[in-house]
């Protein structure tokens, strides 16, 4: 089969599931598809979970206008008629309901596309949906696995476990470390959760795809890599292809909001900044954004502070007003804004990864975050908050750039203190060995990046296919 049709035609639709840490990546995909002269139609499903999104996809076009845009509806009592309106809606019933409605959509709206499709890229959250469609229009299936390679490991291996993991100790894949039970998701391991039932349904058809595109590197994941492509994992494992790390682009910039830590940042020296952002769906109580405020305060660093307190899933993303001086009181605030700047809405993350003046990063791990903090050689104290996060965490560690505290347990588990987190950012800052593994990372992940590097070549092996 060739992917070219008679006019030299590269064409691909790509179908993102709900959330940013999905959205980024696909869209970087996109971008990196667009430089390649391969034409992109993307297809979202609407209305999307946060205002953040829809505002990326607004810029995203804007920058793309070449790029086809395809809503489809997602359907929900829960939803309102007004197809923009963002209802609260918990995060995998949204997923539910993305899968149930892409079922019903897809079929008649991939035919109709021109020039005729050369490829599909799927979202892991969406495959047991999708396939029959894109199989029954004999149209070759990619897969976009937004997750670490480690975590695609378990996911496709996940339909040959026993059903109830909580007796086991750890899980146990051939070719890579084992995974502690206390490290996979609570809700794979919870007996009924919608996140066990996607990951069961879709992780069997996992070897019915043509190839895996994963958001990572051979140095930043070798083992896991050379575990599932030796099929190690799964015997019949399609070609799993490391196409990451996926770059930042332009159009990710909003408004001028991103100017202000920057410029920030320029009077800070160079490497003197610990950077404390948790993604765009961990929500701390006031108690704990106070030991974190205090920890920072107590590392002796710079810092730089993102907090988000609970209304994301509202579809304003910006907090509503309440005074830092409320969550920390006089004594905090007057200490914090002493060192440190704290910022209460979306910041520009890669920009601000790729500043001088950063010299480590507090992070939740969520998967964009480490490979965005890989691309720019910044080392990582973890803090795993839910999900994969804590096999992520485990992916810095082992490739020595960084650590993370298992005692800290996952979000609202126990209050982590100011005293623990103080001590942990000055392991993060002090250690020179995460730094000079650090750059070694960001060497490797430039390199993959670079004209005739690891992902052009694999773009152009899939070509040749
Ligand atoms: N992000 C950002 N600004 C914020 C919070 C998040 O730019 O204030 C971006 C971040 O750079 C990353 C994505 O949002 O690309 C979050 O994805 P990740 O997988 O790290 O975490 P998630 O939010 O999905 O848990
Ligand atoms: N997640 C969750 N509860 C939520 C929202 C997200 O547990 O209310 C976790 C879940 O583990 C899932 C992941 O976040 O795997 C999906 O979030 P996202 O789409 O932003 O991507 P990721 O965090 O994997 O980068």
């Amino acid at each position: 089969m060739t992917m070219i049709d008679d006019n030299g035609v590269v064409h691909v639709a790509m179908l993102p599931s709900a959330g940013m840490g999905h959205l980024t990546p696909f869209l970087r995909l996109a971008t990196f598809f667009l430089s390649h002269n391969i034409k992109v139609t993307l297809i979202t499903p609407r209305p999307t979970l946060s205002l953040s999104e829809s505002q990326l996809l607004s810029r995203f076009h804007s920058s793309f206008p070449q790029v086809d845009q395809i809503n489809f509806k997602v359907e929900s009592s829960l939803f309102t008629q007004s197809p923009n309106s963002h209802m609260p809606i918990p995060y995998f019933q949204m997923i539910d309901h993305i899968r149930t409605s892409a079922a019903k959509a897809l079929s008649p709206l991939l035919s109709s596309l021109s020039p005729p499709l050369s490829f599909f890229v799927s979202d892991y959250f969406m495959l047991s949906s999708v396939l029959p469609i894109t199989q029954s229009l004999s149209l070759p299936n990619y897969l976009l696995f937004t997750a670490s390679a480690s975590f695609f490991a378990l996911y496709s291996y996940f339909s040959t476990l026993p059903s109830s993991l909580s007796e086991l100790e750890a899980v146990e894949i051939q070719g890579i470390p084992p995974i502690p039970i206390s490290s996979i998701p609570p809700d794979l391991v919870a007996p009924n959760s919608i996140f066990k039932k996607v990951f069961i349904e879709d992780s069997s058809q996992v070897i019915k795809v043509d190839g895996i595109f994963i958001n990572t590197f051979e140095a930043l994941e070798p083992e896991v890599l050379e575990a599932v492509n030796a099929g190690k994992v799964l015997t019949a494992m399609p070609p799993v292809l490391p196409f990451g790390p996926f770059v930042p682009c332009e159009f990710e910039k909003e408004g001028d909001q991103w100017i202000k830590p920057l410029k920030w940042l320029d009077d800070q020296p160079r490497g003197s900044v610990v950077f404390a952002n948790f993604g765009t769906h961990t929500e701390f109580g006031w108690d704990q954004i106070r030991e974190i405020a205090d920890g920072l305060v107590k590392s002796g660093s710079r810092f730089l502070l993102v907090v988000k307190d609970g209304k994301y899933f509202n579809g304003d993303d910006k907090n509503e007003e309440v005074g830092l001086e409320e969550v920390l009181g006089h004594e905090l605030v007057d200490k914090v804004r002493d060192k440190g700047l704290v910022m209460k809405e979306w910041v520009y993350q890669s920009g601000i990864l790729s500043h001088e003046a950063i010299g480590g990063f507090l992070s939740h791990c969520g998967w964009n975050s480490i490979v965005e903090a890989a691309w720019n050689g910044v080392p990582i104290f973890g803090w795993p908050q839910r999900g994969d996060q804590k096999m992520n965490a485990e992916v810095v560690k082992m490739s020595g750039w960084g650590t993370w505290n298992k005692n800290w347990g996952w979000i609202g588990e126990r209050l982590v203190t100011g005293e623990e987190i103080g001590d942990a950012i000055k392991v993060l800052m002090n250690n020179e060995s995460f730094k000079i593994r650090a750059s070694k990372i960001k060497e490797a992940a430039r390199k993959g990046r670079s004209v005739g590097g690891d992902c052009e070549v694999t773009l152009h092996k899939l070509f040749k296919k």
